[in-house]
Formats: C-alpha cells, structure tokens, sequence
C-alpha cells in the first residue's frame, strides 16, 4: 500500500516518493527561543515525530533537521526589556525546550542548527541572490528580496499577485499575513539591536527570519530535499518566503512535500496569559498530565483538524492510556509462559493502512482499540493462543514505536518518587496519619499506589 500525503503545495494527497530510495530528508521549523515554547507549539513539534516515527516504521533512514531562531526581533526586544544578553537569554529558554521535548518523548533532530551559528551560510546565499537579479539594497544598507522577479511567488499558500498592492517593503520579522510584500534578507544595524550584529559585505547588520531556514535546510539537506513541515501559520509568509529564496538561489525545485499542521485551540479559542489558558508543558505535568496522557491528547486528533485542548481531558486520557498499559503488562504477563514466535494480527494491516492515508490517526487509534478490546476479552474467556500472544505482543509494540504511549517504570515523575519514599518511611515509623495525607497529595496529582503483599505499584490514574 502506498503512502499518501496531504502536499500543501500540490493542495491534494500525493502518493509519498522519496528522492532516494530508503531515505528521507526533512526539515522541520523549529521554535523561536525568547520565551518557554507552549502547548500548542507542541501540538506542531509532536505531530513531526509522529510523521518521523510513522516513516521510521515503514522502514525509511530518516534525517530530520529543525532549526532554532536564536536570533531575531523578539529575541532582542526581549533580552532588551530583560535587560540579559541575547545569549543568556536563548540559552536559557533552549535548555528548558530540550527538556520539554524529552518530557513528551519526543525523538530528537539528527541537527538542531542555531541561526546564530550560520550566518556566513546566510551571507553567501543574499550574495548569490542579488547576482541573479532577485535582491536589491535599500538606502538604509538593508537587502530586500524583490518577489515580481520570481514568477511563481505565491505558489505555496495560493496567492494571486495580480490582485494584491505590492509597492510596500517589509523590514520586520513579525509581520501581516495577508499581503505579499518585498521582504528583508539582510537588516542593517539600528541602535535598538546594541551588540547584535554581524559584519557583511553591506555593512553590519542581521539576517532576517526567513533566510535563516533556506540557508540552513541547505546546508544540512542540499538543493532539493522531500519534506518541509511547520504549523499552518508558518505557510504565509514564512515557507512562501522559504520557496523563493531557495529557488532563485539554488534554480531548482526546493522541496517536495510541504505538511502543515493546524492549529491547537484551548477551551475553544487561541491561548492567552490573560484568559489564564497558556500552558506550558511543565504546568500540565504539575497538574498530573503524564506525558503520554499529553501524546495522546495531541495526537488523536487528525493532524489537518484543529484540536481542543481542555485540561478537563486530563481525566479521560488518563484513563486511555491506562488501558493500553494494562494491557501490555497483562499481555508481557501470559507471554512469559509461550513460545516466543508469531507474526502480526490481522488488525495491524488496518492500522498502518489508516497512517498510510495521510497519517489519519483518529482511525488508527479506532482499529488499534476494537482490537484490544477483542483481545481482552479473548484474553478474559481463555481463547487466546500462545501464537496470538505474541503476535499481539508484536503489534502493541509496533503501535507505541508511532504514538509512544506504554509508560516505562522509571516514567513515574520525580516529584512523586520523593512523596513514595516519604510515605514509606511514615509507614515504617507507623505514622498512618502522615501515610494517608501523603497517599491523598499524590492521589490530587493524578496517581494511585496500590499496595500488595509483594510492594506496590504506583499508577497514573485518578480514580479514587
Ligand atoms: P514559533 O516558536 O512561534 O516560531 O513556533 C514554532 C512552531 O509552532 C511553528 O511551526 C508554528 O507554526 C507552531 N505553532 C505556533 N502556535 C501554534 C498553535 N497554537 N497550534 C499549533 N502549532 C502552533
Ligand atoms: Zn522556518
């Protein structure tokens, strides 16, 4: 069965062909590190690992760099009002990334480039550009891309030139969305940037946001590379951009495939700090979201959907993911005593199929639990053969290496270990009293200890 992807570029599903046979090269837009990435970024950064994952599964070498724009209006606005230094600042807010991205189980880049770090790379690709005829300086010493030169400007997020004003030029990062102007390649220094500059051929300066994902995507992919992805926001006016530089630098096709995920809604609407809604991923997991509670809640919805993001969800995701955990270890349990050999059930064929068809993980997820609730009752009337164990076994497994849901042991998060080692040592003392309050505490952040005469087992769960 062959794999088809939604090609924002070709606006239909397009049958996936890699460049070179076995491999993928892809490129993903990574966050910009003046502030802690949010909940919807990460809707964005999971919904790649799990095209990342879903490849990897279909047998595919796959080298996935993503950027980091350490660099750029927000980031000097905001080490200005913080009064630190734009290193400190980045630095700060990449480490606090890193750590979020191993929270959810994210698998990580094979390069995570700084723009910081590849500014000659950026230097070389504006010089070229203006050889061909596609760049021009302004008075101010800034370099400007001039988009009447490249015919096919507006390919990507289906823009007619013909209709839209285009006298203006556009010097910042963050700008509107909606119409196609002349954008900055190379910014020439204002007092406001301070020690922020880099020397060029047209004076001191910085690079623009766009110019840093061309160069770099470049420098680690090549020419002609098979997948770009990003959220929808980034198709207009950052990937348009992307294309543009790209192809009149390089005069070759610059990516085959563009994926876009939607956006992550919260309780209905856009996050915001003053609606008191703006998640970060360590609150959530203060709240007793573990991170597969999170994947799960990220990734059951199509990837082209917007999804709601409610923590009133936390309850039943638990729940979900508590039933495939169970599971597993119900399954490990029985297997322990059958021979090791089986292949896979016939259910497995459906779900792939489902990731096959655009990733459509609402129906993969549908197959993948008809099945386990089949097996379990199978498992409950005795009916399951040692053969269908393991071939059970085989496809839980294949299913975590895309959605990664199976908690291991060491999972548990530290904050709740301590309180487990507090609580045993009441008991030890035999302060039942202190025992109790202490089980209640982890029973509010959203995990049960079962006692048993052997020790005990220390669940995400919230029921009481
Ligand atoms: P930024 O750090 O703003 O450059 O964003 C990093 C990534 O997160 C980009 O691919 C954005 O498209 C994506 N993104 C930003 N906000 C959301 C959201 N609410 N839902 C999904 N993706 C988002
Ligand atoms: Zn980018």
């Amino acid at each position: 069965m062959s794999i088809k992807f939604y090609n924002t570029l070709t606006k239909r599903k397009d049958e996936f062909q890699s460049i070179t046979k076995g491999e993928v090269k892809l490129y993903t837009c990574g966050p910009t590190v003046y502030d802690t990435a949010h909940i919807g970024n990460f809707r964005t950064f999971l919904f790649e690992d799990l095209l990342k994952r879903f490849l990897l599964l279909k047998g595919y070498k796959v080298t996935h760099v993503m950027n980091i724009t350490d660099v750029d209006d927000k980031t000097i606005l905001r080490s200005n009002s913080d009064n630190i230094s734009i290193h400190d600042l980045t630095e700060k807010y990449i480490g606090l990334f890193f750590n979020d991205i191993q929270t959810l189980k994210i698998i990580p880049a094979d390069y995570y480039p700084k723009a910081t770090e590849h500014v000659p790379e950026m230097i070389n690709m504006i010089k070229k550009l203006i050889d061909n005829g596609y760049a021009y300086k302004s008075d101010d010493n800034s370099i400007y891309f001039n988009i009447e030169k490249f015919g096919k400007y507006g390919k990507l997020a289906n823009l007619n030139l013909a209709e839209q004003k285009k006298t203006q030029r556009i010097a910042t990062d963050d700008y509107s969305k909606d119409s196609p102007q002349d954008f900055v390649l190379w910014k020439a220094w204002k007092k406001e940037d301070g020690k922020v500059f880099w020397e060029s051929p047209w004076g001191k300066g910085r690079p623009g946001w766009h110019i840093e994902c061309s160069a770099m995507s470049n420098k680690y992919l090549g020419d002609n590379f098979d997948i770009h992805c990003g959220g929808v926001d980034n198709i207009f006016p950052h990937h348009e951009n992307e294309i543009a530089q790209s192809e009149c630098a390089n005069n070759k096709q610059f990516v085959n495939y563009w994926l876009h995920s939607e956006h992550l809604l919260v309780d209905g609407g856009k996050m915001s700090k003053s609606a008191g809604n703006f998640y970060k991923i360590s609150d959530l997991i203060d709240m007793g979201f573990t991170p597969e509670a999170l994947r799960y809640l990220l990734l059951s919805g199509h990837y082209r959907t917007n999804i709601n993001f409610s923590v009133d969800k936390k309850h039943e995701a638990l729940k979900v993911v508590q039933r495939i955990n169970d599971f597993y270890e119900r399954l490990l349990d029985l297997s322990a005593k059958c021979d090791k050999t089986g292949a896979l059930p016939e259910a497995y064929n459906l779900f792939e199929k489902a990731l096959d068809d655009d990733l459509n993980t609402p129906e993969a997820l549908a197959v993948f639990f008809e099945w386990l609730r089949k097996t379990n009752a199978q498992i409950d009337d005795n009916s399951l053969k040692d053969k269908d164990i393991i071939s059970a076994i085989n496809f839980i497994e294949k299913f975590n290496s895309v959605f990664d849901l199976i908690a291991k042991k060491s999972d548990v998060p530290s904050k709740i270990t301590e309180l487990v080692k507090e609580r045993e040592e009441a008991r030890e003392v035999k302060d039942w009293a202190k025992a109790d309050l202490i089980r209640d505490q982890i029973l509010e952040m959203g995990w049960i200890i079962e006692d048993a005469a052997d020790g005990f087992k220390i669940k995400p769960i919230l029921e009481k």
